[in-house]
């Protein structure tokens, strides 16, 4: 083995080079030369101590202006989500409408009245944006918005049942995306969970026998993301309400979806809305705000105003609080709701949930033609996308992909490789475009970022 460690460059020669030199008008002198160092480094790792420094140092420059590209490159990206899941979770969830976006850039820019009282121009309360809007919305009494769902059910079990019983049905005991578990959410707000009832059935009295002095909260999970059939009962809260006002107690009503509108005109029934949810008279009902709401990720909690009122007071609303830009984009995307033929063009959402299968057919052949037209190998296939986000989890909805001829695992690498990446669903061996969780106003870029891709 050679070790001819002088046959590696010094730092300052390497930025010393012209073509390196010529980098320094695009990046930071710094992280030029945390590149260089870099490179040098690892030639020694390696053991390339022999890799001398070529005349032109034309490797060596193109090497650093990888690293340099590599580190400058955003991390948080932009992409286009092709996978028919509408609301994807690693994607980001709900695309926000036009009017949240502009409401985001309104507040960011300058001040703002997030903690001012314009009329009598006194510090005001961030509790206040939203409030009055959920309230008229879901006919609840109040409102408070958190960081996202996990945290309102953190928060409500906190200020109610902490250091007491939470009671909850064996077939509520679930796993709601990566981490949100309801067994460790109950753990972590230190309140210990009392298990009722059985996977497959669970009645009212069962939550009955098991209440005692030191049960703090019942909880109610919906089942949004599996489906339960067969033998099964569960315990509606319309009926529990009743058991946990006679104790004293908060019924917590984990609903999840954040749905607003009824969408069976569309096809999709069998959820309730939030409305129904806050009429069926739990405590505190509790949703996600990036999931068929439409909005940006946040917790919303809506219910009886005293309850409403404690869990704004406590200390970890604090800790779980919101900032501008969530208030901002929330606020603009509820108030869409206050016409549902609004909401459902308007709110991206709805709009990729509600729109017809034959539109989303023919803009897939459109997309599809504009590729061939590019001497791509390419055809349209009918599909069943989905809703995502743990909503809907049964639900199949009609849809279209543009299906590209060629080595599926290929092509899904180089359209993920994107200067916008196009993330595409891979069936039968085929890579799938589906145009369902597409918003019509990017179809071309659709054919765009893959023509460019490709190419
Ligand atoms: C999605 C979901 C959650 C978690 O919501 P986040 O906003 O992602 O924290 C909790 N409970 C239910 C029932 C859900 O559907």
């Amino acid at each position: 083995m050679t070790t001819d460690r002088r046959a590696l460059p010094a730092v300052g020669i390497v930025l010393d080079l012209p073509a390196v030199r010529a980098l320094l008008t695009r990046a930071p002198r710094s992280l030029v030369a945390d590149a260089v160092r870099a490179i040098i480094a690892d030639a020694r790792a390696e053991g390339r101590e022999g890799a001398a420094l070529p005349p032109d140092g034309e490797a060596w420059v193109q090497e650093v202006e990888r690293r340099i590209e590599r580190r400058v490159a955003p991390s948080l990206r932009a992409t286009l989500n092709a996978t028919g899941v509408v609301l994807h979770t690693n994607l980001g969830r709900a695309p926000l409408a036009a009017s949240a976006i502009d409401a985001i850039s309104e507040v960011a820019r300058s001040g703002s009245t997030l903690e001012y009282d314009l009329e009598r121009g006194v510090r005001g309360s961030r509790h206040v944006h939203c409030a009055a809007l959920l309230a008229e919305l879901t006919g609840a009494e109040d409102a408070l918005v958190v960081n996202n769902c996990a945290a309102a059910l953190v928060l409500a079990l906190q200020a109610f049942a902490s250091g007491r019983d939470t009671l909850v049905s064996r077939g509520e005991l679930v796993e709601i995306g990566g981490s949100f578990r309801v067994p460790d959410i109950m753990s972590s707000a230190g309140t210990t969970l009392v298990e009722v009832g059985t996977t497959n059935r669970t009645h009212v009295d069962d939550y009955r026998r098991a209440l005692g002095p030191g049960t703090g909260a019942i909880v109610k999970v919906h089942r949004s993301n599996f489906a339960l059939e067969g033998f099964v009962a569960e315990a509606p809260v319309r009926d529990l309400a009743p058991v946990a006002a006679d104790a004293g107690i908060p019924l917590i009503h984990d609903f999840g979806s954040g749905l607003m509108l009824d969408l069976s005109p569309y096809g999709l029934s069998g959820e309730p809305t939030a409305r129904d949810a806050v009429a069926d008279g739990a405590t505190l009902v509790l949703m996600s705000g990036d999931k068929l709401l439409g909005g940006p990720q946040a917790g919303i909690i809506v219910g009886k105003a005293g309850a409403v009122s404690r869990l704004r007071q406590h200390p970890m609303a604090r800790a779980l609080r919101v900032d501008k830009l969530t208030l901002a984009a929330l606020e603009s995307t509820l108030a869409l709701y206050r016409d549902p033929a609004t909401a459902v063009q308007a709110i991206p959402a709805l709009a990729m949930l509600t729109a017809r299968a034959e539109r989303v057919r023919a803009r897939a052949e459109a997309v599809m033609a504009t590729l061939v037209g590019y001497g791509f190998r390419a055809e349209v296939v009918a599909t069943e996308a989905t809703v995502g986000g743990g909503a809907f989890p049964t639900a199949r909805i009609p849809s279209a992909a543009v299906v590209l001829e060629g080595d599926a695992a290929a092509i899904e690498a180089r359209l993920r490789g994107g200067v916008i990446p196009v993330i595409g669903r891979i069936s039968d061996g085929r890579l799938h475009l589906d145009l369902r969780s597409v918003l019509e106003s990017e179809d071309a870029t659709l054919a765009t970022l893959v023509r460019t891709a490709l190419s």
